[in-house]
């Protein structure tokens, strides 16, 4: 339920003497319809959604286009013509989305805004950039009038090393003068608000 992980969150910041109003919950509501949506997520007044997939998002973003709609699942270049109804895409790991973001948002009424995903190395992981890479992108998108607002990491499921990749994460967020840091999910939110994050993508335990 969505009142519990706000609960689970407050307590979180609490133990680590943050302030609640510094993280945002980004509700993740892939594999879940329209209906299932409504109960457990907009009819508890919580408006900032996430979806992984384009295809399975834009029918949500089609039914409720006034919503807050991030994008945090891989994004592959030629869906990025879809992206125009998204706020936020979490998932910029490569110079080419960069390149078509720009191309194809010339003609959007509204730009989204971006994370560059971070593949902190702790598991052969697909997607996202190297620490090392992450740099490069960041000015590349600064040439190209794009908004970097912060970072992104999916975690391994072990916590240790989930620790460990939160706080690689906001060490390189720190190098490199960004605001947000999107990490932490269901089963491991209390350890990312401790290790800084301002953005936590939270699914299953938002509908159980
Ligand atoms: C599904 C998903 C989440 C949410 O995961 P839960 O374990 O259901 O909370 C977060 N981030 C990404 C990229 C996802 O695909």
């Amino acid at each position: 339920m969505l009142p519990d992980v706000l609960t689970r969150i407050e307590k979180a910041c609490r133990q680590a003497g943050r302030n609640p109003t510094e993280v945002k919950l980004i509700a993740v509501t892939k594999g879940h319809d329209l209906e299932e949506i409504q109960t457990a997520v907009l009819a508890h007044g919580h408006t900032i959604l996430g979806e992984n997939r384009i295809q399975e998002a834009l029918p949500k973003l089609e039914a409720y286009p006034n919503l807050d709609w991030h994008l945090i699942g891989h994004l592959q270049t030629n869906k990025v013509k879809f992206c125009a109804g998204f706020s936020l895409i979490h998932s910029i790991d490569s110079p080419r989305l960069l390149e078509e973001i720009h191309k194809r948002s010339q003609t959007w009424l509204q730009t989204p805004e971006l994370l560059l995903e971070v593949n902190m190395g702790f598991e052969a992981q697909k997607h996202g950039t190297t620490p090392n890479e992450a740099p490069e992108l960041l000015a590349l998108a600064k040439d190209l009038g794009l908004t970097v607002r912060g970072l992104m990491t999916v975690a391994p499921q072990d916590p240790e090393l989930a620790q460990a990749a939160f706080a690689g994460l906001a060490k390189l967020r720190d190098q490199m003068g960004l605001e947000h840091l999107s990490m932490g999910m269901s089963d491991d939110l209390e350890l990312a608000v401790l290790a800084g994050a301002t953005m936590l993508r939270v699914g299953r335990a938002c509908f159980v």
